[in-house]
């Protein structure tokens, strides 16, 4: 059995080290040193390009939870992590140059893995192939997936609104209803009084930015979903006649017409989490928890993704890829970490192992179902492939992960995460019993 994997990030060196231990010849292709992304700086494998935080450890963390089915499906890159730990609370931080070492030197030391360090610009659908070239892929790479998939399919930028948990909301405040009463009610809508308006708008346009890097590109070509915070600095009214406009609203409370409105819109079809309709932004993460904390209803709100403005390319997974995580019209071709959508480091390399189990699968004459939505992998799974119009990447998060009624029911809620996380541990634990 044998397998080329392009891109030694950290799905691509997550997935080549599990199937090399299962008997698979894999030829790894990484194009560091001979080519480097903007943001890629080192030589090494799975390097982590920003923050070196792996995230919360608590198994009634989402985080957490990632991590311990990761492990249930035999993550070599948890072990690396383990070695190059920095003290960081209640969180997993890592020295990034000793974990990439690690990671480096496993995959070089592993009998099964041929590295070839250069730049591939083409894709062989004649036999199963790995994409795993992150969310920076470029070039000629770029154009051979685009080619597979449709231009339109390959997104480029991400721009993308903060995402709040619906529980968290404050129902006082919150009202459900569609501007003129079109629609079932499908938003909900956060009423502001002009004081609350002012307050607000000043704060917002007085917030902190975060640097654009260089290979950000240009970011004005975002006329259509200009970041909330420049619409805001054009004019006190600006926001108030555009996505904050309350015309055909009735807050329930006063009878009146709010003097300006958020509006919430549900992110997937459990209507467990919701996004700030138009505010996409590139604020710094701690002030927009600051800042958008001040919208009535959103006071306690959880959020579970912030907004971002940067390069990212992604597949529009939906539309074009499997819970197998190959093409859906071009079956050998497999996809695996951020370009999936699978947001974040913990994520891409989870996406890694899923692929991985997925591909032996297939080299062994078979397919796998994927893990149990109850999971969050099997979550992350489902997000990126049910239909939506408006797909971005998505991290690991609770809100996600389906509730029955007797988990709802738990008031406490870290005990109810716990419980969700309970599980989640069970089903992964029996999905990989079964396909060992
Ligand atoms: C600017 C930026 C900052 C981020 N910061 C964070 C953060 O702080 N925390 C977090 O959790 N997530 C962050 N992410 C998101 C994501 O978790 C990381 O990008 C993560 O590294 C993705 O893992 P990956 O394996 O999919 O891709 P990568 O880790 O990027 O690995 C892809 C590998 O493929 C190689 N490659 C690319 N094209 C080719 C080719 N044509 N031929 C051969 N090799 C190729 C690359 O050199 C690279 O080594 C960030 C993303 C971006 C873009």
């Amino acid at each position: 059995m044998q397998l080329n994997i392009i891109g030694a990030g950290l799905a691509g060196c997550e997935a080549a080290l599990w199937l090399a231990d299962r008997g698979v010849q894999v030829d790894l292709y990484e194009q560091k040193p001979t080519k480097f992304s903007p943001a890629h700086k080192s030589e090494g494998f799975a390097e982590l390009i920003c923050s070196n935080s792996l995230k919360a450890e608590r198994p009634d963390s989402a985080s957490g939870l990632l991590k311990i089915e990761m492990k249930m499906m035999g993550s070599h890159l948890l072990d690396a992590a383990e070695t190059a730990r920095v003290a960081a609370g209640g969180a997993l931080a890592v020295d990034r140059d000793v974990f990439s070492t690690a990671v480096t030197e496993m995959v070089e030391k592993h009998p099964n893995i041929t590295i070839h360090r250069e730049e591939v610009t083409a894709l062989d659908e004649s036999a199963p192939v790995l994409v795993a070239s992150g969310p920076l892929t470029e070039g000629a790479l770029a154009q051979a997936v685009a080619a597979l998939t449709g231009d339109h399919r390959l997104s480029f930028y991400d721009a993308v609104a903060p995402i709040v948990t619906a529980e968290s909301l404050d129902y006082d405040k919150v009202f459900a209803a569609s501007r003129y009463g079109r629609g079932e009610a499908d938003y909900l809508n956060c009423p502001f009084n002009k004081e609350e308006y002012e307050n607000f708008h000043a704060a917002l346009i007085a917030a902190e930015r975060a640097p654009l890097h260089d290979f950000d590109g240009d970011l004005t070509v975002y006329e259509g979903c200009m970041p909330i915070e420049v619409m805001a600095a054009r004019g006190a009214d600006t926001i108030r006649f555009g996505p904050l406009r309350p015309v055909g609203l009735r807050d329930p409370r006063t009878g009146h017409r709010p003097w300006a409105a958020v509006q919430l819109r549900a992110e997937n079809t459990a209507r467990t989490l919701y996004n700030l309709v138009g505010f996409q932004t590139n604020l710094k993460w701690g002030e927009q928890k600051r800042v958008f904390s001040m919208i009535p209803g959103l006071e306690h709100a959880e959020f579970v993704r912030y907004g971002v403005m940067h390069r990212n390319t992604f597949l529009e997974s939906p539309k074009v890829l499997t819970k197998q995580q190959f093409l859906a019209d071009h079956p050998n071709v497999f996809f695996a970490g951020q370009i999936t959508g699978f947001e974040g480091y913990m994520e891409s390399a989870a996406s890694g192992l899923l692929a991985a189990h997925q591909i032996l699968a297939r080299l062994q004459g078979g397919e796998l179902p994927p893990p149990p939505a109850a999971t969050m992998c099997g979550a992350l799974l489902d997000y990126i492939t049910t239909p939506n119009k408006d797909f971005q990447p998505m991290g690991a998060n609770m809100g996600i992960l389906p509730r029955t009624e007797e988990i709802n029911a738990i008031r406490d809620k870290r005990e109810r995460y716990m419980a969700l996380s309970q599980n989640a541990q069970d089903a992964m634990r029996a999905w990989t019993e079964e396909y060992k």
